[in-house]
């Protein structure tokens, strides 16, 4: 297989930050903002790698509570629907929009989790709450338009609920079987009713890699597909049977004919679009090798120096991924300083 740049190649869903994202460029309310620095590793903290609340995990198949909690006044229902929420907008800022129970749609509902406060959060995928009249600043939007914006509760709440959102969506029915299947735990899994088996969300991991030279230059192609000069990192999915050094190794000699070696782990980020999670990675490539493009799924691949990185960016010759991007962080981690644009 052979991926794109920040996007792992097959089909469905590619984990890659697209042309959907508005240009939320540096200056955004730091993702970093109540992380415990232990746990920003070594890519500081990563927009949807968030959290402010327990996901009370315990209480998924403890219906007396779960009835309790739904008839709570107090109790708020995010409401997801194909990979949005309604967010409220304010500058460099944005918030979501929760209803409270009686006001959620029909739906597969997902307890999301439970404040230190004791309230309680549910997700329901069913259409969108209206928005009201005349009020612009509340709207639908993704992940990859507001993850960044959010504050670490509401970008861990909404990325929790889109992934389980997105794996009932395409899992409706027991891969033994046939069988319908129907939600359980809160939905935090599935049963199969005619063989009893239990089917939990899907995740694809995919790597994605920094790659630099003897001189510090690191590696950043561009997609075929993509529009030009959008360039990024190379990435793909972990193949079965392989690890995730091992495929980062693979990716980046099928992608560009460049052979690495002291392969490092430097942090991950869930990408439920649909069911990803991202692990990030640094490999050196030894000197004096060619680069050689797929071209089947890169057209252009090369070293850049920040120097170049700089130069090239201001120009409007390179873009570079947007911040909610782990390609954007890993990048940025190489470059030493806020990157100076993105798409
Ligand atoms: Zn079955």
């Amino acid at each position: 297989m052979t991926g794109a740049p920040g996007v792992p190649a097959a089909g469905a869903g590619v984990p890659a930050a697209d042309a959907g994202v508005p240009a939320a460029d540096a200056g955004v309310p730091a993702a970093d903002a109540g992380v415990p620095a232990a746990d920003r590793g070594a890519l500081g903290g990563l927009a949807l790698a968030r959290s402010a609340v327990d996901r009370a995990a315990e209480r998924r198949t403890d219906e007396a509570w779960l009835a309790v909690a739904w008839a709570d006044p107090a109790t708020r229902v995010l409401v997801v629907d194909d990979g949005r929420a309604l967010a409220r907008f304010s500058e460099q800022r944005a918030d979501l929009v929760f209803v409270p129970p009686p006001d959620a749609p029909d739906g597969e509902r997902f307890l999301l989790g439970v404040d230190t406060a004791g309230v309680a959060y549910f997700g329901v995928a069913g259409p969108l709450p209206d928005p009201g009249p005349a009020v612009q600043s509340v709207r639908p939007a993704s992940l990859r338009e507001v993850g960044q914006l959010l504050g670490d509760r509401d970008a861990g709440l909404m990325t929790h609920a889109v992934a389980l959102a997105n794996w009932h969506a395409i899992t409706t029915h027991c891969s033994r079987c046939g069988a319908v299947t129907v939600p359980v735990s809160s939905g935090h899994a599935r049963r199969c009713p005619v063989d009893g088996s239990e089917h939990f969300p899907r995740l694809d991991p995919a790597v994605i890699m920094l790659v630099t030279d003897p001189d510090g230059r690191c590696l950043l192609a561009r997609n075929a597909s993509w529009p030009g000069r959008r360039v990024s990192i190379l990435a793909g999915f972990v193949e079965p049977g392989e690890s995730a050094e091992q495929a980062v190794a693979r990716e980046v000699l099928e992608e560009t004919g460049i052979t690495v070696g002291n392969v490092r782990y430097l942090g991950s980020q869930p990408w439920p679009m649909p069911h990803s999670l991202m692990l990030g990675f640094s490999a050196l490539a030894p000197g004096g090798q060619q680069i050689q493009v797929d071209d089947n799924e890169i057209a252009e691949a090369n070293w850049f120096s920040r120097d170049d990185v700089r130069e090239k960016v201001a120009s409007g010759e390179l873009r570079l991924p947007p911040p909610v991007s782990i390609a954007h962080r890993i990048i940025e981690s190489w470059y030493g300083a806020q990157l100076p644009g993105s798409w």
